[in-house]
């Protein structure tokens, strides 16, 4: 096989519980994954030394049906990893509860612009040496108990460590953290670092640690970070040593993130205003942020592709060159973004009889269905939704989105949609498209006319999707959190909804705020000031599409952690 560079070459290797590589791929569940996903990418095209480690998830992400009520129908998603990769030789083996847990790897090669070529392999424990049970550590994604949790991130870490010098990756020289999951790695380096320096003191040795690993954590809210008893950690990681899991513990807690922030020397969060919540939550540890980006060509679909190659020739090697969308012709965007409509619009009336139309206004919103992201926000004052529709112009709207299969609230948010949607159908047309994955990503946000987000204050720590948009100049309506802080220009590349001054989020005048900007700017403008909204248009992809990129974000974590 080709390969532009050798094991010993490969400087940095990326950990992620999940990574988005192909829909057809069912190893991840959302931002997170698919964010790993563009790294990996941008890395790629850009000749980035790295190599990437995540989990088999040989039974699949969940596959979702909805019925008539909006309750999920939770299916396994079939597929044969196989199909996609290439089993490697090596084999290493994890301690766990006494015994050694087998591990094998399926290499992915991920294939730059230029032809370079990233490695990623996914662990997997379904091997005829393990009990039944041990085989299935790296069936489900995020499932199971804390127990079957910590098996996972053991397989992830320590097995990933291992895996990689079996591998002949030898040279890594900072391992990328993708949020606390893969915290173990630096248990298994202190280890090796012991081995290797037998001469250093423990301070010495974590000092060594700390070199060799970079974190990035996600998540805003206490709640959503990693934790174990102690007790637990200890009992199954007896190989390593009670003294040793101690050492990793902070009182009776094997906390993921405290473990990855004590032995990272760089920690950043994943926008300006998530290193600032987050360096509150985690007082004393110095946190930078870089803010995400998402891959320009894999999100831009084809009619604008096809223009910037048109308009901007160097943009698929160079996204800054997007800034220079400025020169394009407004008519020409309008068309590329009717052709993607039209797309998005065939879609639901063939799929599901939604009898949209082309020229009405059509607001999109597809995410996970987590209560903060508030997906019924804008269906909390029906009567004034529909007065706006009559009033000022139509309205039809495009939903899609999975609750975790153990988010009850989540679900039952759903089926609340589902009884909006059906009081609301002889005045608005609304349509919620099942199993949003992201094939459904690339059809639907570039078909509407207005992303919307609305998630509660503090809790999204960057937000993907709304950057996505911009590349196929959808602007955003959005509340000021995560990157939209840094994204949003009113009336320029799009509009608020709240102000900053809030810190904290009110659902109902978050949701007055909301039904203003339809009602007094949005949808005018929308109907009535063609040549304005093309200008909206533009300004988003030249503006926002030229830094909210992942060859941007990829070139932030060279200069400030993988070669800082
Ligand atoms: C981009 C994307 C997400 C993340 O969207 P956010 O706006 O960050 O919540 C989730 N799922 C899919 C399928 C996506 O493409």
């Amino acid at each position: 096989m080709l390969r532009s560079n050798t094991e010993e070459d490969i400087r940095i290797a990326l950990f992620s519980m999940e990574i988005g590589i192909d829909h057809k791929m069912p190893t991840y569940g959302g931002g997170l994954g698919i964010l790993a996903g563009d790294i990996l990418r941008s890395c790629a095209d850009m000749s980035v030394p790295i190599v990437a480690v995540t989990l088999a998830i040989n039974k699949g992400g969940l596959f979702q049906r909805l019925d008539d009520e909006g309750n999920q129908i939770e299916l396994p998603t079939d597929w044969r990893i196989d199909d996609f990769t290439t089993l490697m030789a090596p084999r290493v083996s994890v301690p766990i509860e006494g015994r050694e847990v087998k591990i094998q790897a399926w290499e992915y090669i991920m294939t730059g612009i230029g032809g370079y070529q990233v490695p990623v392999y996914f662990l997997d424990t379904n091997l005829f040496e393990n009990s039944t049970s041990d085989r299935e550590i790296t069936y489900y994604l995020y499932g199971g108990d804390a127990r079957y949790r910590l098996l996972q991130e053991i397989v992830l870490g320590i097995g990933g460590v291992r895996m990689l010098d079996a591998l002949g990756y030898t040279n890594i020289r900072k391992h990328h953290l993708n949020e606390g999951h893969s915290a173990l790695v630096t248990l298994e380096l202190i280890k090796k670092m012991k081995e290797d320096n037998p001469e250093c003191k423990y301070e010495q040795i974590l000092e060594l640690v700390r070199e060799k690993c970079i974190f990035t954590t996600h998540t805003p809210v206490q709640a959503g970070h990693d934790r174990f008893p102690a007790q637990l950690a200890k009992s199954i990681l007896r190989g390593f040593g009670n003294s040793e899991i101690d050492g990793i513990c902070h009182g009776n807690e094997l906390n993921m993130t405290l473990l990855a922030l004590d032995h990272s020397k760089y920690t950043n969060g994943v926008a300006k205003k998530h290193g600032e919540i987050s360096r509150n939550m985690f007082p004393g540890y110095p946190i930078d942020s870089i803010t995400n980006g998402v891959h320009h060509v894999f999100w831009t679909a084809e009619p604008f592709r096809k223009l910037y190659d048109e308009y901007i020739g160097g943009w698929r090697k160079d996204p800054f060159d997007l800034r220079y969308a400025l020169s394009i012709p407004t008519e020409e965007i309008i068309s590329a973004h009717a052709e993607a409509k039209r797309l998005l619009i065939d879609f639901v009336n063939a799929k599901h009889n939604a009898g949209m139309e082309y020229d009405t206004f059509t607001l999109g919103f597809a995410r996970r269905v987590a209560m903060y992201k508030r997906a019924d926000l804008i269906f909390s004052n029906p009567d004034r939704l529909v007065n706006i529709t009559k009033n000022t112009g139509p309205i039809q709207i495009i939903l899609a989105g999975k609750a975790h299969p153990k988010d009850t609230e989540g679900k039952e948010l759903i089926k609340t949609i589902f009884r909006d949607m059906k009081r609301l159908k002889y005045d608005i047309k609304i349509v919620f498209i099942e199993n949003y994955d992201m094939e459904l990503a690339k059809l639907i946000i570039p078909g509407v006319d207005v992303w919307l987000n609305t998630p509660k204050r503090p809790f999204e720590a960057s937000g993907t999707s709304g950057m996505k948009a911009c590349l196929n100049g959808v602007p955003s309506l959005s509340i000021l959190d995560g990157w939209w802080l840094e994204g949003c220009i009113e009336c320029v590349t799009g509009w608020a909804i709240g102000s900053v001054a809030e810190d904290q989020s009110n659902d109902s005048t978050d949701a007055e705020d909301l039904y203003d900007k339809l009602e007094r700017v949005i949808l005018p403008m929308f109907y009535g000031d063609r040549d304005a909204w093309a200008q909206i248009m533009r300004y988003t992809i030249a503006f926002n599409s030229s830094f909210f990129n992942s060859h941007r974000m990829v070139q932030q974590y060279l200069l400030n952690a993988y070669f800082a």
